[in-house]
């Protein structure tokens, strides 16, 4: 029988991602299922510690072993900026237009456009903490083109590519994205003989 594994997000997109990803080799609960409705804190100063935090305050209430994602994307010539500020880089309950606005407006004239867009997993297993992690290198565009995807997919085209993740279908970025390799990273570390998944 497969292990029933905790997935700590709200996000119905990602619940489908994970489910296609890992569906074979663990049965992934949603926090719907398990009647958790509210929003999980994310107080920690990097994205490793956010993942950690959320997939720790699901597994302390619901001891089933849980994981949780963040993701930043950090720009090169800002020091890595917005990092684990990406979500609210133009202020609290901003729209993705805010952000990606802001973003254009504070690389102008920057030439180096070089940007990674990091995911951390952080996994609570028989109470235990796991971090895996997956990143995807690019550039930041002078202006968004596409509309698919969310987020900052209009201005990021990954390296070897000459169109943003926006213009792609989602079959083509689910291949190569960041979160995509952070969970072929826990599909990894599940299916490790010893682990028992
Ligand atoms: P989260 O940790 O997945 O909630 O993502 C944090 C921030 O990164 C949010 O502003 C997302 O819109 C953005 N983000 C995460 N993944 C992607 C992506 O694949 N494309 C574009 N933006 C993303």
């Amino acid at each position: 029988m497969k292990r029933k594994l905790l997935f700590a997000t709200n996000n119905p997109h990602k619940l489908e991602e994970v489910r296609a990803i890992l569906g074979d080799i663990a049965e992934i609960i949603s926090l719907k299922e398990v009647g958790f409705l509210n929003d999980i804190p994310e107080t920690g100063s990097t994205i490793e510690e956010n993942a950690l935090e959320k997939a720790r305050f699901i597994y302390d209430r619901y001891r089933i072993d849980t994981f949780a994602d963040d993701t930043g994307l950090e720009v090169e010539a800002l020091g890595g900026a917005p990092g684990v500020y990406t979500a609210r880089y133009a202020g609290p309950d901003c729209r993705p237009e805010d952000n990606m606005r802001k973003l254009l407006q504070t690389m102008e004239g920057i030439t180096d456009r070089r940007a990674n867009f990091r995911t951390a997993i952080g996994m609570i297993r028989g109470g235990l903490d796991f971090v895996m992690e997956g990143e995807c290198r690019g550039d930041i565009t002078l202006e968004p083109r596409g509309t698919h995807g969310f987020g900052y997919d209009p201005i990021f085209m990954p390296v070897d590519s000459d169109r943003t993740f926006a213009e792609m279908s989602e079959e083509e970025k689910n291949k190569i994205s960041h979160r995509a390799n952070a969970l072929a990273a826990l599909r990894l570390f599940l299916s490790v003989g010893h682990i028992d998944y």
